[in-house]
Order: structure tokens, then C-alpha cells, then sequence
């Protein structure tokens, strides 16, 4: 089969044996071993997508790939991806500490972001971060400030509102987008004349955007690339700079049930490297941040099932032990996934049911309306395309652990990160003596 990686709701690996495999492994035997929920990780899938994107855009030749760690940063993940050749998009000090502690080139690393505080700046410069997307007056001021106290030079990159928004399947393209990221387009002379006579730590390098996240929609990477390089060729005309970094952001949507389509890699490439050369008489080098589509088809979520309610003439709901804190998306946005019953994989499908988490909101509700086989008590549910803005969004409401996350490949099962202890929830907690 040619089909993307990112365009499979389930992982390469996935296989229907006497019960779901995922990287050779039993996927019920991983939920007895370590519990559940517990976050799964196929490592054919993630490094499958990543080779995606580096074959995909090796005919255009200059190309950084940057994987944007929000979508989820551990170490063990990092590492993965590094070796791939990506480096990393980061927006905290937290995913800078992650990259640097995994031992990865930190002049590869961006640093984002609409609020860095002086700390985050301080310390990013500290551990050697190669570039920061500059994003407003204020930050501009204050990294130079920083900059000239140390005695360095940042390369920067601007980041910009192009004036296209899209999510999805809807897109937009206005003059002016009110968005909290980046400088207006028309901000851009008067920062740029600020680096080129006051901010003399700062080496303006090139421009960043970011339209979006699961994009479904080539046309408005063709639109984005257009005015970014048009941009570029006003600044060098203006204010006769020469710049040479594009950075396109990420964006692009994955398969999480049937009714979602998103374009391959290739031909996002396509798109992409076309435009570059109907736009731009010279190779400029690329940046490419994808976040979701890099991670998110990798990962599934195992949960087992408890209690259930049928309301008399109405849903039958189906509670599970995770929900809302270890995948905040559906009752966030609405977002939908898909799910097999692991131990029952080879069973006709024949009842309608709402899998509901465990926390206390009624709003926590994982899947509405799914067609399963007649489930129990003790199932193992594997929800599809959770490796995603899942962990990296969880939280600890109501007081539960964050679950454990396993990678797995070849049949062989590791911990990548564990699962935390009552005495971890605790572990900040302190009683102020006045209270003994
Ligand atoms: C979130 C983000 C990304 C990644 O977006 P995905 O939709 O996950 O690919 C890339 N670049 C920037 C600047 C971002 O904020």
C-alpha cells in the first residue's frame, strides 16, 4: 500500500491476531503489564513518517525538517526523531531542557513562542538554542538586551501573520488576522529597521509563519509560501537585507476517523517545492515544524473498560479508566477519535455506545455514538491517533497519576516514561507548621 502515514487512522504495525498487535506486541498483554491507561508508541510508524518528510522534500535539497515538540516531548521521543535528522521547534524551557538533556544538537533547536519570559531567554542562550522566531516588539527589545549582556549574537528569524488562517477544511485569507502571533504584516518595517540600526545582537536570518493545525487544505501552504517570499523580496528591497530562512510552521492534518482526508507528505512536498520555485529566483533554505502529523499516528491509548450505564430509551455509556486528563481534545474542541475492543478484535461489531471517561464533568466523554462488539467489564479499549496533543496536554484533575507511556517495536516493549505515584501527586504539596 502508498499510503501516507499520515493518512492511516491506525499504526503500520497495527495487526489482527487473537488479539490487536501493535509493534509485534499483544496490545492486552501491555495493558496487564504496565496498566491502564497507558499511552503506546509504535516506533516503525514514527520513524516511518519522519522518512516521509525527508524523502518528500529531497528533491528541493534545502530543507530543515523541525519536529514541533509540543505535540509531544520525552526524551526517549526526542532521540527518536533526532535520528531521523529532524531538529526541534520548542516553546518553553521545559522542551529546551528535554532536547538538551536527551543529548540533542541544540543548534538545531527554534525557540517560539508569544511570551518567553527573560528566564526562558536567559537559559535558552545558556544551553545553546540555534535560532528564536522573534515574535513582537517587546521580546525583540529584551532579547537583544539579554544578548548584549552575554556578549552573543541570536540569529532570529521574524515570525509573521501572513494573513492566512485555516482549520481544517475551512481557510481564510484577509489583509490583517487578529491573532495573538507574530507581528502584523504591516509591523514588519518598523522591526526590521529597529534590528538593522538599534538591536545589534540580534542577526535577522529570515521569516517564520505558522497558518494553522490539521490542515487539510494544499492551497494554503501555495498562499503562504507566495506571500512569505514576496515578503522577503519587499524586506531586501526596502531595507536591503538579504535573507535566506523560509519557515512554512507545520499544520498538517492527520486521519482520526473516516470522514478526515488529509493530503499525503509528498504531495504537501510537492506543493510546497513547487511554489518555492514559481515564487522565488533563488533556493532559499526551508524550515518545515510538522507536530501532529509526525506524532500522532504512532500513538495509540489503551484503557479498560468498567462500569456502564444504559439510560432507558436513550445511550448506552460505557465509562473507561482514562478521559479528559490524559486526552483533553474531544471535550476541548469536540475533537473525534476511533477504537477497537483489543481483546475482541475478531468479534462482529453490533452495539452503539459513548465511551465516557472517569473524571467528574460531564463533558468527559471520549467517544460519542461508536460501534463496538457487546462490551464488559475488564475490556481492553485502544483508542487510534492519540500520539498527538494527548500527554502533552494532560493534567492531573481530580487527582490521578498521569498514565505510563511504552514504546514498542519488533515485539519488544519499553517504558518511555512511568507512571506517576501517589507519592508524585503529593511530592509538591507542602503543610505549613502553623497548621500541625
Ligand atoms: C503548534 C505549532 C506547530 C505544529 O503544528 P502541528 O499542527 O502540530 O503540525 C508548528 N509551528 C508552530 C509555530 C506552532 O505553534
Amino acid at each position: 500500500m502508498d499510503t501516507g502515514t499520515n493518512q492511516r487512522i491506525k499504526p503500520i504495525t497495527a495487526e489482527t491476531k487473537e488479539h490487536l498487535f501493535i509493534g509485534g506486541c499483544d496490545t492486552v498483554d501491555l495493558a496487564n503489564k504496565y496498566g491502564t491507561p497507558l499511552y503506546v508508541i509504535d516506533e516503525v510508524t514514527l520513524r516511518s513518517i519522519c522518512r516521509e518528510y525527508i524523502e518528500g522534500f529531497k528533491e528541493y535539497g534545502n530543507i530543515k525538517m523541525m519536529y514541533a515538540s509540543k505535540a509531544l516531548c520525552t526524551s526517549a521521543v526526542s532521540k527518536i526523531i533526532a535520528s531521523e535528522g529532524f531538529g526541534f521547534d520548542t516553546v518553553s524551557i521545559g522542551e529546551i531542557y528535554t532536547v538538551y538533556k536527551a543529548g540533542i544538537d541544540m543548534n538545531s533547536v527554534l525557540f517560539n513562542g508569544n511570551n518567553k519570559t527573560q528566564r526562558e531567554i536567559e537559559l535558552a542562550l545558556k544551553y545553546g538554542v540555534g535560532r528564536f522566531s522573534v515574535d513582537n516588539f517587546y521580546e525583540a527589545e529584551l532579547l537583544n538586551k539579554i544578548a548584549l549582556e552575554k556578549n552573543k549574537t541570536v540569529d532570529i528569524l521574524l515570525r509573521l501573520t501572513p494573513g492566512i488562517e485555516c482549520h481544517t477544511h475551512d481557510y481564510i485569507q484577509t489583509g490583517q488576522i487578529d491573532s495573538k502571533f507574530g507581528f502584523d504584516l504591516s509591523q514588519i518595517d518598523e522591526i526590521v529597521y529597529l534590528i538593522k540600526n538599534s538591536y545589534k545582537n540580534l542577526k535577522l536570518r529570515g521569516i517564520h509563519a505558522h497558518i494553522g493545525s490539521q490542515i487539510f487544505e494544499l492551497k494554503s501552504y501555495h498562499d503562504e509560501v507566495e506571500i512569505l517570499i514576496k515578503e522577503m523580496e519587499r524586506i531586501k528591497t526596502v531595507h536591503n537585507i538579504d535573507l535566506d530562512e523560509i519557515n512554512i510552521g507545520g499544520g498538517l492534518g492527520v486521519k482520526y476517523t473516516e470522514n478526515d482526508n488529509p493530503p499525503s507528505v509528498s504531495d504537501l512536498a510537492k506543493t510546497v517545492t513547487e511554489s518555492m520555485k514559481k515564487y522565488s529566483g533563488e533556493i532559499h533554505t526551508i524550515y518545515l515544524e510538522p507536530g501532529r502529523s509526525i506524532i500522532s499516528t504512532s500513538g495509540v491509548t489503551l484503557y479498560t473498560i468498567g462500569s456502564s450505564k444504559q439510560v432507558p430509551n436513550g445511550r448506552k455509556y460505557v465509562a473507561v479508566d482514562g478521559g479528559m486528563a490524559d486526552n483533553p481534545r474531544p471535550s476541548m474542541y469536540q475533537a473525534e477519535y476511533t477504537a477497537d475492543i483489543a481483546n475482541k478484535i475478531n468479534e462482529p461489531k453490533n452495539e452503539k455506545v459513548t465511551i465516557a471517561g472517569r473524571y467528574c464533568e460531564s463533558g468527559d466523554i471520549l467517544i460519542n455514538d461508536i460501534v463496538l462488539p457487546k462490551t464488559e467489564a475488564g475490556d481492553v479499549l485502544c483508542v487510534y491517533n492519540t500520539g498527538a496533543y494527548n500527554y502533552s496536554m494532560a493534567s492531573n484533575y481530580n487527582r490521578v497519576e498521569k498514565p505510563a507511556m511504552v514504546l514498542v517495536n519488533n515485539s519488544i516493549s519499553d517504558i518511555i516514561v512511568s507512571r506517576e505515584s501517589l507519592d508524585d501527586l503529593i511530592s509538591h504539596d507542602s503543610i505549613p507548621d502553623r497548621l500541625e
